[in-house]
């Protein structure tokens, strides 16, 4: 008989249930990842609250972290020991089309065209006991780190990626507009970069976070003119790099309108609803400002997000606003969705 595993499955409108289903084995090439964590991300909050109309059932669940459960034919075990702890990258790419073969696999034209013929339950599956992966997929992380630091590794990745496109000099401006989590991880990053960093976020007890986690300057954009404020910390240029972590339309622009000449203008949230605004062709002509985005984790920015994790480089403790036993899956995505909170996480 197979044997069985315990899922959280979103099912109806702010609905979660723990379903019992069938335990996948690895096949060639494969591991068998045993999920000790997994964050709720932005997107498995909006399918919970029926923002994202994602069909259901669903099982979601890519922040993950957890260790080796079997192996299938052909991995290493000298390279994935049994009971050895990896986070997984559960973007699949193709390897093959224009972007992989580029190198920029975070763009693959067949990006999470996810294989789910071995899951009861559509979905990316992080949200269970155990799940397959592609050994290529799997980043071993020392014992000492514990799992609510290492589920870390997906979003820490997903910004670095960013902050690579920001291409941050020593003593540089900065401006990070929103201080949810991915706010705070580019801030964090951004001072490692060694730019001074400055906040735009209505919120006062984010900004006093930010200032905790390092940030120099945090400003509320509703009691000043953002751009104008900038304009004024930074000599009237604007910031060297500005990365967007919002997803509301009006700030777009402004966070063009904050961009140094030569500066980098980086849109990291997706927009929702997705509105246009003008560009001067001529002030792009004229000032050479690079306006561009980031998204997902490459290859490459993951490596680097497993690495400041275990070696303690980067430190997101302040950022997990709670842990929930997977038993109380349904207490856990309510809290995601409240505004306070930055990441929760559920223990399998
Ligand atoms: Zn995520
Ligand atoms: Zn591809």
């Amino acid at each position: 008989m197979d044997e069985k595993m315990k899922t959280v499955v979103i099912v109806d409108d702010r609905k979660v249930e723990v379903r019992e289903v069938r335990r996948p084995s690895p096949r060639a090439g494969q591991i068998l990842m045993k999920i000790n964590g997994c964050a709720i991300c932005t997107w498995e909050q909006r399918t919970f609250s029926r923002e994202s109309k994602m069909p259901l059932p669903f099982v979601g669940g890519h922040e993950i972290a957890g260790e080796v459960a079997a192996l299938g034919e052909n991995v290493n075990e000298k390279e994935f020991p049994v009971g050895s702890k990896i986070v997984a990258r559960l973007i699949r790419t193709c390897g093959k089309c224009y972007f992989c073969r580029r190198g920029e696999e975070n763009l693959c034209e067949e990006l999470n065209n996810l294989d789910n013929s071995d899951m009861e339950v559509p979905g990316t599956g992080g949200m269970g006991e155990y799940l397959n992966i592609d050994a290529s997929q799997a980043y071993p992380y020392p014992e000492e780190l514990p799992v609510e630091k290492a589920v870390f590794a997906e979003p820490l990745a997903c910004v670095l990626n960013s902050i690579e496109k920001g291409r941050i000099e020593l003593g540089d401006d900065v401006v990070v507009i929103g201080g949810g989590i991915m706010g705070m991880l580019h801030i964090i990053s951004a001072k490692l970069s060694g730019a001074r960093v400055i906040l735009s976020e209505p919120d006062a007890a984010r900004r006093v976070l930010a200032e905790e986690l390092g940030c120099d300057i945090t400003f509320d954009p509703r009691e000043q003119d953002p751009v104008a404020y900038v304009k004024t910390l930074t000599g009237g240029y604007g910031a060297e790099a500005v990365f967007n972590t919002t997803p509301i339309a009006a700030v777009a622009k402004q966070a063009v309108g904050m961009t140094a000449p030569m500066g980098r203008c980086i849109m990291y949230s997706s927009q929702h609803p997705d509105v246009p605004f003008e560009i001067s062709p001529n002030w792009l002509h004229n000032s050479e400002t690079v306006v561009t985005g980031a998204v997902s984790p490459s290859v490459r920015s993951f490596r680097r997000a497993v690495n400041m994790l275990a070696k303690n480089i980067v430190n997101p403790e302040k950022l997990v606003s709670g842990v929930f036993s997977y038993e109380d899956a349904q207490q856990a995505f309510e809290a995601a969705v409240r505004p306070d909170t930055f990441r929760i996480i559920v223990k399998f």
